[in-house]
């Protein structure tokens, strides 16, 4: 079978049978298939989609790449959640304790951050001590006992998305509606969890633009789960505006921290709730009003909060950070962003002030680069907020006071304002499944 002829085969919109999907990633993963034969593949894939069948054969053969993770141990209570990637997207540090505090198994590798969005191991290594590469007796002991154990992407679990997303990534071929689904679940079906609850975004932060293609993509991703046997449900979220006022490592914290003691932003509530209900529904087989007063409850006994203590604590981090998160390390510079005129907030541009977030020094532009986990931004303003001439937009939290100047202007330019308030969409568009 030669790679030529499968690349002709797709630029000319014709459908590729399962062995070609096979000999391709096998090939790829190997290194036998050199970068400019999958670029040209994933180019004619973006302009020509796949079908149904395709994508569910490319998703099998990524996620047959490599390891499975067996979590078998665990029974049906496992559970993983995947966002497609935002900007102050904080929920799996509010969620994983709620799901965990009423008896759900999170066994989870996540991501660190990469262009404009924050990953969770970044967020959680803000806690000195916190060890993100557990050994496997480790993990699966931690798992057992707390009910969580959160790590960073290790081990050999879909080798060929690794090496696929790496080449998108600067080939221009990320947004991809078959491509995304193939890699997200070669990745969450190889990780093992018997439920999986996926937070698909749409808006400027995301790589789905719009709500209709969000849910294309989450009804694919559904419908590849379901037939894989596990329990799956999806939320689509707006990410057309950050979520939360924090953006940044140790402040995303802080702010999950407010969340899981039963205050925090509105916006940021309604989606860890609706998370974690959707986790707990699926995870415990329990209704949906009866999965919500069960979350609810979580946060408003403390269980949530004293689940998330004892996660950092057997992850060695030093869990009076949470409650005494003023001993986060501060910012030598926190430069305040004020408004020069009057009028509504009309619209935050999240994935420039994931920019600007990373310009300050919360995040990499490369995956060597080191991050400065205090650094970040702290929205005063939100959508829809009537502001005057001089009151506070935003504070820029970092060590440069010329990468402070670059966040200005760019915040500034990520803020539009007018005279009459917004139409406010919901923060939840649609749950599938
Ligand atoms: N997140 C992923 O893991 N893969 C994609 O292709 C896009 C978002």
């Amino acid at each position: 079978m030669r790679m030529y002829d499968i690349i002709t085969k797709k630029k000319h919109g014709c459908e590729l049978s399962r062995e070609e999907i096979e000999a391709f990633v096998s090939g790829y993963t190997r290194g036998d298939i050199p970068d400019y034969q999958a670029s040209a593949l994933m180019m004619a894939i973006c302009f020509q989609g796949m079908t149904k069948e395709e994508t569910a054969a490319l998703t099998m053969a990524m996620a047959d790449s490599g390891e499975r993770l067996d979590l078998s141990s665990f029974g049906t209570l496992t559970v993983d959640k995947h966002s497609t990637g935002g900007v102050g997207d904080k929920t799996t540090l509010i969620i994983a304790p709620i799901a965990a505090s009423v008896g759900c198994k999170l066994a989870k590798m996540s991501g660190r951050g990469l262009g404009h969005t924050g990953g969770t191991v970044d967020k959680l290594e803000s806690f000195p001590g916190y060890n993100s590469s557990l050994s496997p007796e480790d993990f699966f002991r931690q798992v057992s006992e707390v009910g969580i154990s959160v790590i960073g992407q290790s081990g050999n679990f879909a080798p060929a998305d690794k090496k696929l997303y790496a080449l998108r990534d600067v080939t221009a071929t990320v947004d991809s509606i078959p491509l995304i689904t193939a890699s997200i679940m070669s990745k969450k079906l190889a990780a093992g969890s018997h439920s999986i609850v996926l937070d698909v975004k749409y808006g400027s932060g995301s790589f789905m633009k719009t709500a209709e293609d969000a849910e294309a993509l989450a009804s694919g991703m559904v419908e590849i789960g379901k037939s894989c046997g596990r329990n799956i449900a999806a939320l689509i979220t707006n990410m057309d505006t950050p979520l939360g006022h924090a953006i940044g490592n140790s402040l995303e914290v802080c702010e999950a921290i407010e969340v899981l003691s039963g205050r925090g932003p509105s916006d940021l509530v309604s989606v860890c709730l609706e998370l974690a209900t959707t986790m707990i529904r699926l995870c415990l087989g329990k209704r949906r009003e009866e999965a919500r007063a069960l979350a609810e409850n979580a946060i408003s006994t403390g269980e949530a909060l004293e689940t998330f203590k004892k996660w950092i604590r057997a992850q060695g981090g030093d869990e009076s950070y949470v409650t005494a998160p003023e001993k986060f390390r501060r910012s030598s510079i926190i430069h305040k962003v004020f408004a020069s005129y009057d009028g509504y907030i009309q619209h935050i541009n999240a994935e420039t002030c994931g920019i600007a977030s990373v310009t300050l020094g919360a995040g990499r532009t490369k995956k060597e680069d080191e991050i400065d986990h205090a650094a970040g931004i702290i929205l005063h303003a939100k959508p829809g907020q009537k502001i005057k001439r001089g009151d506070i937009l935003a504070e820029l939290h970092t060590e440069s006071e010329e990468a402070a100047e670059r966040a200005e202007a760019m915040l500034l330019s990520a803020i539009t304002v007018a005279d009459v308030a917004p139409e406010t969409l919901p923060i939840i568009y649609k749950v599938v499944g």
